[in-house]
């Protein structure tokens, strides 16, 4: 540890359920001389809560270059301090890297107290593969942007991992099923560890129709979490599924036939294709 400097602890704070916060996270809230929050209303709740009166500052997208001048003096000058986020842990789609980084490249001291975090908690209750997975944060608000993130998803054999607000719900999982394919598995967790907890697993096309059929379904916050790709080998086609396939391969080119033929089964639009390849090399 350098000599005389402090430290900026990195604390995970609860993603919903207030109890979810660790002994460590408290003491280490306690002890630190100040503590920078996203937003200090929201955490002084928080830290109320748990009687803790340590000053807090205000580090947010806006004014992170600033303060990361203000907080790297104060460590220079020995204070210990703490970065919180509104909920879960800082950095993971949430402030506190410009701060991170400027405190590493001066060569203080980062310690990181674990905890929540909404996409581990996700992963960790979905039943999908978890050995490997891509956490790919929000996609892009914008229609155009978020189809082509998608489109450059469509082959990635890990599980991905999105967040998205109440806002997009509906939409952010329409583009999935044209993109992805509407018999993809998917698993959304929405709201966890509060009073409307849901996890609901089934194919892009019924979570689709279940969230249209119950707008309360629609509300707070969610984690997404998609299939990876199988690789083609393993997925026997259903010979219903090819018959269409081969159906409409006989009346159109093969790239038309495959986009049809994955609107019809529900099939993924490069597993089809693909498939359509290994027909056509067979006859
Ligand atoms: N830093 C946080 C973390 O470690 O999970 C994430 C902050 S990000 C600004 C907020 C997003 O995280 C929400 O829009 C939602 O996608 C996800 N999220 C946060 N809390 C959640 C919860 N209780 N249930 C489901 N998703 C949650």
């Amino acid at each position: 540890m350098a000599m005389n400097e402090g430290v900026l602890y990195v604390v995970a704070t609860p993603i919903g359920n207030l109890r979810d916060i660790t002994a460590r996270a408290l003491d280490t809230l306690k002890r630190v001389a100040r503590i920078a929050a996203e937003d200090t209303r929201h955490s002084r709740k928080l830290l109320a809560h748990y009687g803790i009166d340590t000053p807090l500052i205000a580090l947010h997208e806006h004014n992170e270059r600033v303060v990361t001048e203000t907080l790297l003096k104060e460590l220079h000058s020995g204070a210990d301090l703490a970065l919180i986020s509104d909920a879960g842990t800082p950095l993971i789609s949430d402030p506190g890297f410009y701060l991170v980084r400027a405190v590493r490249q001066a060569g203080m001291d980062i310690i990181p107290v674990p905890g929540p975090s909404a996409c581990i908690a996700a992963l960790s209750a979905s039943g999908l593969p978890t050995d490997r997975f891509v956490f790919e944060g929000f996609l892009p608000a914008r229609q155009h942007a978020r189809r082509q993130r998608l489109e450059a998803l469509r082959s990635e054999p890990r599980t991905l991992v999105f967040y998205e607000s109440s806002h997009r719900i509906v939409d952010c999982l329409a583009d999935m099923v044209e993109i992805l394919g509407a018999g993809r598995a998917v698993v959304i967790a929405r709201e966890l560890t509060k009073t409307f907890e849901t996890i609901k697993a089934g194919s892009l096309s019924e979570l689709v129709a279940w969230l249209l059929g119950d707008s309360q379904q629609q509300r707070g916050e969610f984690v997404i979490m998609v299939h990876g790709e199988q690789p083609a080998a393993d997925v026997a086609m259903d010979p219903e599924a090819e018959r269409v396939l081969e159906l409409l391969m006989q009346e159109l080119p093969l790239k038309r036939a495959a986009a049809l033929a994955s609107k019809i089964t529900g099939l993924a639009k490069n597993r089809c294709y693909e498939r359509g390849l290994e027909l056509k090399k067979a006859n």
